[in-house]
């Protein structure tokens, strides 16, 4: 088409929208061998109970350390893998590493903790993927309650029936659900209703401008009131300070995250948050 149209319509482009395209082939290309050539890991951010800090579990998040482009950002090359299709079995190697890692620590000792795993809205959308979580847990012989699912507003977005049934699946599976990055999504409050959530994450954008900023102070008082009048716990994201933590803490907030609190770590590091308490 470039060519048809002669050298004009090329310089069109903008040097932003060539790099984009640029990266996402290139990306594209090494991502697909990423697993065979085992350059994704998971590195485990700890939660902590507000009220007394103790730690109630770690979020898993996954890295991509390519041999060719160095370390790229979940936040790049996700949205990559779901275009190119790679997030199914991109996915399905999250939930087996993190269900892995928790039978580990299970077999050193430790109790009473859960591992977050995050499922992106084009995973729920698939089909598969209940089955993908429960066969993890049975290969890793983990009990499901210490798995949690971490889901967004986004997968609301479409098939809501489908979303719906899925969502169902995995309860009676026996796992957590929490509903990530609450307040910045387009979804409907009537969701919270029909949708079997134990955990609402509020966003860190809301956090950030705590203690001082009177909206996001507001915002956050009402979403955990909310969340709490509905029976569902509310955990605070991207926690940076510990007069952010203290905020949070006093207005009733159960659980803490973010890098105040402690950053996600490779492990073994993260193991030693368990004997290490509190942050
Ligand atoms: P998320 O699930 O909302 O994860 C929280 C993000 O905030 C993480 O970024 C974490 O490193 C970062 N964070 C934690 N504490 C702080 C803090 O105090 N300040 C700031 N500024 N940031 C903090 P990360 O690891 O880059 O992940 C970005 C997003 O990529 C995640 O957002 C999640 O949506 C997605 N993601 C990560 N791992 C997976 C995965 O295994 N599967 C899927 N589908 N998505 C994933
Ligand atoms: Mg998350
Ligand atoms: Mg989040
Ligand atoms: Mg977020």
């Amino acid at each position: 088409l470039a060519k048809r149209e002669g050298r004009d319509r090329v310089s069109e482009f903008s040097v932003e929208q060539m790099r984009d395209l640029e990266d996402r082939l290139v990306m594209g290309n090494q991502l697909r061998d990423a697993i065979r050539h085992g350059e994704l890991e998971l590195h485990y951010q700890p939660q902590y109970r507000a009220a007394d800090r103790r730690l109630t579990g770690f979020e898993a998040l996954l890295r991509w350390n390519s041999r060719n482009l160095g370390q790229v950002p979940p936040a790049r090359f996700i949205p990559i893998a779901e275009a190119l299709g790679l997030m199914h079995e991109i996915g399905e190697w999250v939930l087996d590493a993190a269900c892995r890692q928790l039978r580990a620590w299970l077999d050193r000792g430790h109790r009473d903790f859960t591992v977050a795993v995050n499922v992106s809205a084009q995973q729920l959308q698939r089909h598969g993927l209940v089955a993908q979580v429960g066969a993890a847990l049975q290969r890793h012989n983990v009990p499901p309650a210490m798995l949690d699912i971490e889901i967004t507003e986004s997968s609301f977005m479409e098939n809501v029936w489908r979303v719906q049934r899925t969502l169902a699946e995995l309860k009676a599976l026996g796992i957590k659900l929490s509903l990530d990055d609450f307040g910045t999504g387009y979804s409907s409050l009537a969701y919270l209703k029909q949708f079997p959530i134990d955990k609402l994450k509020i966003d860190q954008a809301f956090v950030r401008g705590l203690p001082t900023d009177a909206a996001d102070a507001a915002i956050v008082r009402t979403i955990i009131a909310m969340a709490h009048e509905l029976h569902m716990c509310v955990a605070a994201e991207g926690v940076a300070s510990q007069a952010q933590a203290d905020f949070l803490a006093a207005a009733g907030c159960d659980e803490l995250q973010g890098n105040h609190l402690g950053p996600a770590l490779r492990t073994p590091q993260a193991g030693e948050r368990f004997v290490d308490g509190e942050p």
